[in-house]
Formats: structure tokens, sequence, C-alpha cells
């Protein structure tokens, strides 16, 4: 049988890592893990050292158009095609340290976990624009010609956030507007991608809330967060292998699905 080949983005950390890990404990996987700094990517390095045939790394910057044409043409010469491309990379910027303390309608707790969109400069959204909406989609262009050549249902999947759903994310206790709303768009991108690409698997997913290095950057600026039960990178990580695997287009194309299979409002 032929190994299913995967492409993830940001796996050098965080649930990227973690996704590229249990993939590469299967037989029939091969890994391409992005990473933009590979030489300092050492968790990724010694993954791949353990499984030298299953995992290999690759250099991604988010956006940079130049990064994702030569990791391509290496694995058009590698394997020839993809089945599966995980954009997961994604930033959330510093919160800004002096917040003035804010209460929403649905949430009258005063926190400092909490960016609006007052306090956020331009150049803040334009960042995360670039590594959360740009990223998707300059990964999207150049893997789309391998993702044709898959001998199965070619899948396109996009780790969003719980925080880009415009019904239910404003008036959160804990936000950052910039991250939000470049969620948000990117969620309409996968949406946009499903219905242009007949025959492709797209949809972005919530990855659930995460012990991560993003996370504990929430935790540690608000108080109330310390006890919440965050889930560990390696749940985060079968939850999204098991829905993506059993994707189909008629089934979850074009949905907002989270990493326990469930639906979320847009
Ligand atoms: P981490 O901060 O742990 O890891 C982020 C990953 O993205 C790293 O590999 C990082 O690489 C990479 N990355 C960031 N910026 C760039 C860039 N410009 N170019 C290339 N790679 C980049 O975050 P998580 O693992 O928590 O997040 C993974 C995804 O899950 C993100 O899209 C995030 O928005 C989403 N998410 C996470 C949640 C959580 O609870 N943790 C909740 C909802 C969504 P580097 O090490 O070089 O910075």
């Amino acid at each position: 049988m032929s190994p299913t080949v995967y492409l993830i983005s940001g796996a050098n950390r965080g649930i990227g890592l973690a996704i590229t890990a249990a993939l590469a404990a299967r037989p029939d996987t091969v890994v391409f893990a992005g990473a933009r700094n590979p030489s300092t990517a050492t968790e990724l390095q010694a993954l791949s050292r353990s499984m030298p045939s299953n995992v290999h790394i690759v250099k991604l910057a988010s956006a940079d158009e130049e990064d994702h044409k030569a990791a391509v043409d290496q694995i058009k010469k590698d394997v020839g095609r993809l089945d599966v491309v995980i954009a997961n990379a994604g930033q959330v910027f510093a919160l800004p340290s002096a917040s003035p303390p804010l209460t929403t309608e649905k949430n009258p707790g005063i926190n400092d976990a909490y960016a609006s969109i007052f306090d956020t400069t331009p150049d803040e959204v334009r960042e995360h624009f670039n590594v959360n909406v740009v990223g998707p989609q300059v990964l999207f262009r150049a893997t789309y010609p391998l993702l044709k050549a898959s001998t199965a249902a070619p899948k396109f999947v996009v780790i969003s956030s719980l925080s880009g759903s415009v019904a239910l994310g404003p008036g959160m206790h804990v936000l950052n507007g910039a991250y939000a709303v470049s969620k948000a768009a990117v969620n309409y991108l996968a949406r946009m991608l499903h219905f242009e690409n007949e025959g492709l698997v797209c949809f972005p997913m919530h990855p659930g809330l995460v012990e991560t290095d993003m996370m504990k950057a929430f935790v540690a600026k608000d108080d109330t967060l310390k006890d919440f039960p965050l889930i560990s990178t390696v749940d985060s990580a079968a939850g999204i292998i098991k829905v993506v695997a059993e994707s189909t287009r008629e089934k979850d194309g074009g949905e907002f699905v989270s990493y326990d299979g469930s639906r979320l409002e847009w």
C-alpha cells in the first residue's frame, strides 16, 4: 500500500509538532514537516533522526513564496504528490500590556487577556493577517498542484480558532482582536477553497484550547484562566488526525469543525 503523504506547517513545536510525532509513529505515513527555522527546530530534528524515512523537514516561513516553492520542488522530487496538507502555523502577538480594563456585554469581568480593536495597532492587524491568512493562502497555491496528484481525495485543512467565530467570538472574556479577525478571515478563505475546488476536501478546524506556548501567553495575563481545563497537544493532535482521516467533501467540506468532530458556528 502506498503511504499517505502529509505536509504540516508550524511543525517544530506545539500542536504541529504533536501532529507530526503522532503521524510519524504510523508505518504507512510520510510527513513533510514545515519549520521557519529548521536549524533551531531541535525536537523536530530529533524526531526526523529517529524516523528518517517518515519525517522530512522543509523550510517554510509563513507567506514566503520562495520557501514554499523550494519545499514543493523537494516534495515533488521525493514522492511526487501530497495527500493531506495541514495549514497549522499561526501566530498571536503579545497582548498590549497597558490595555485599559475592559468589560463587555457578555463578560462583565475585567481582565488583561483582552486586546480591543481600539488598542490594536494597524500594524498588528497586518502582521496577524500575513501569518494567519496570507500564510495559508500561499501554502494552498504552492501545494495544490501536488494535491491534485493524490490518488485519494486530496485534503487541505486549516487550523483556525474558535476566536474566529463571528457568532461566538466577539464579547469573549479572552480575545486578541487582531488574531480573532484574522482567524475569521481564514475561515472564509477555507470555505471559499471548498467551493472553488471540485474534489478537494477543505475545511477550517478549531484544535481545542491546548496547552501550548500560545495559550500560556493568555493564561499568564489572566488569573481566571489558571484553573481552566486545557487539553494536551497529544489529545488535540489525536483528535485532529482522526477528524481529518475520516473527513469527506460531502460530510465536512466547507464546514467549521472542532477537533472532536463537532460543528462550530461561523
Ligand atoms: P505555538 O505558538 O505553540 O506554535 C505556533 C507554530 O506556528 C510554531 O511552529 C511557529 O514557529 C509557527 N509559526 C508562527 N509564526 C510563523 C511564521 N511567520 N512562519 C512560519 N511558522 C510560524 O501555537 P499552537 O501550537 O498553539 O498553535 C497552532 C495553531 O493552532 C495556530 O494556527 C493557532 O492559531 C491555533 N490555535 C491554537 C489554540 C491553542 O489553544 N493553543 C486555540 C485555537 C487555535 P516558530 O517556532 O518558528 O515560531
